[in-house]
């Protein structure tokens, strides 16, 4: 038994006792019983009424002194409230140190309840969106970020990127804004002036395109030259290779521009490929393997395995463009007589896949994550040898983005490679004789 009750039971025996022998020696054996519980009962009642006056300061101060069960009850209670507040100051620490570190960030930070309403901002979101705390806090994020772009952001619940909206202040001035959910329904949202990085991302793009342009009229007056040239019949013979060779290299640059062009449109084009325009994947896939295979001459074993009839939503000359890199890569990087397969499939899921598998030279997988950066190549003069630009899968990446897609890809050195396209199932579209996965087999 505990020390306190010990001391607690040991005073009311000796209390009885004491009743007890006065009761012996005098008498009145009821009155001096009912002195000693009387006495009992009034020390516990006067120590639930220090009890009672100490708890309602409420504040912490040290605990009455008292013995027995009474002394451990008040050291109880004042080691719990000391570890409260112990505890609510290391909080109030935190809490403060968080505000203060997201006050001193460079970006806007404003912390937003459920209901996307602002409940809390740094000094950086108030000079960016010009807030002000008794006008602003309280207020739904929309009515101050009015485009549609970031409405649309905000019911997507979709927040692995940001978004690029103007600035509700400047017109001419870019914010990129990003939501991070945290905690129970809690978001921070961070808002960025990007303007100069847009600013100097147009350049580059108007540039790259511009450049690109302007190449294209030397290039054909060159090509028209070098070709006139070569069938020009008192040529002498020793400049026949070196000719081939030009020819070769102006037809290289010529790609390369083309490509160029292509990815720089691809990037100027704002937001998603169009819903509404439907693309008969089945009849470009055709026309895509019939073209490889008349350039390939048979070299390779070419084969087209449509498992469903879907078609897409989307551009047809982005997705021609796509599609056939992967195709023309998959002969580039796979030796004669090799295998390529083109499926067109839908997944259980509904999501759709284009893939294109080859028993080529594969690829070791520390290259894949960059494969898709421009100018990427494992083995550059293989490519270049092979009449590659560096640019064909950097234009897929953009082109599965602008069609909500991905671009997957699996490989084993010295085997082969697969790369799949998936498309999302809302960019479908099924014909209304197929069935309603759109799967039918027609290869
Ligand atoms: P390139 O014009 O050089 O083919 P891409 O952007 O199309 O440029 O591809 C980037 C690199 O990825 C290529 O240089 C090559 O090393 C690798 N690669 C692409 N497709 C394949 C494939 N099917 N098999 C093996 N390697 C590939």
């Amino acid at each position: 038994m505990r020390q306190a009750w010990l001391s607690e039971l040991l005073l009311l025996v000796g209390l009885v006792i004491a009743a007890l022998l006065l009761a012996a020696l005098f008498g009145y054996f009821g009155w001096f019983m009912f002195a000693a519980l009387l006495g009992f009962t009034f020390r516990h009642l006067y120590q639930l009424y220090r009890l009672e006056r100490w708890l309602r300061v409420g504040r912490i101060r040290n605990p009455p002194e008292s013995w027995g069960i009474w002394g451990d009850v008040f050291e109880h209670y004042y080691r719990l409230q000391r570890r409260y507040y112990k505890r609510k100051k290391r909080l109030t620490r935190v809490i403060r140190e968080f505000r203060e570190s997201t006050a001193a960030m460079p970006d806007g930070t404003l912390v937003l309840n459920n209901e996307f309403r602002i409940v809390w901002f740094n000094d950086a979101a108030r000079d960016t969106l010009r807030l002000s705390t008794s006008r602003d806090l309280g207020q739904p994020i929309a009515n101050l970020l009015r485009s549609p772009r970031f409405k649309t952001y905000l019911d997507a619940r979709e927040f692995d990127h940001p978004v690029n909206v103007p600035s509700p202040i400047d017109d001419s001035r870019i914010l990129a804004a990003r939501l991070i959910p945290y905690g129970a329904e809690q978001y921070l949202l961070l808002v960025r002036d990007v303007t100069r990085i847009q600013r100097l991302q147009t350049m580059r793009r108007d540039f790259v395109a511009n450049a690109s342009h302007e190449l294209r009229s030397p290039l054909t007056v060159l090509s028209g030259y070098l070709e006139a040239l070569a069938e020009e019949p008192a040529m002498d013979g020793q400049w026949r290779e070196p000719l081939q060779d030009m020819q070769a290299q102006c037809e290289r640059m010529n790609t390369l521009v083309n490509d160029l062009l292509e990815l720089s449109r691809l990037e100027t084009e704002e937001g998603d490929a169009s819903l509404e325009h439907e693309v008969d994947v089945v009849a470009l896939l055709e026309r895509i393997v019939r073209n490889v295979r008349i350039e390939d001459g048979a070299r390779h074993d070419i084969g087209l395995e449509i498992l469903s009839g879907a078609g897409l939503r989307g551009t047809d000359s982005e997705l021609h463009s796509a599609f056939s890199n992967l195709v023309i890569n998959a002969i580039r990087y796979t030796a004669a007589d090799g295998k390529i397969r083109v499926r067109w499939y839908a997944r259980p899921g509904g999501e759709l896949a284009f893939e294109v598998s080859d028993t080529g030279i594969g690829i070791e997988e520390k290259h894949i994550p960059f494969i898709t950066q421009r100018f990427y190549r494992i083995n550059g003069s293989h490519s270049r040898s092979k009449g590659g630009t560096g640019l064909g899968l950097a234009i897929v990446k953009h082109v599965l983005q602008r069609h909500n897609g991905r671009l997957e890809v699996e490989s084993i050195p010295g085997e082969g490679s697969i790369f799949r396209c998936v498309f999302p199932q809302q960019r479908a579209v099924y014909n209304a004789s197929l069935a309603s996965d759109g799967s039918i087999l027609a290869p």
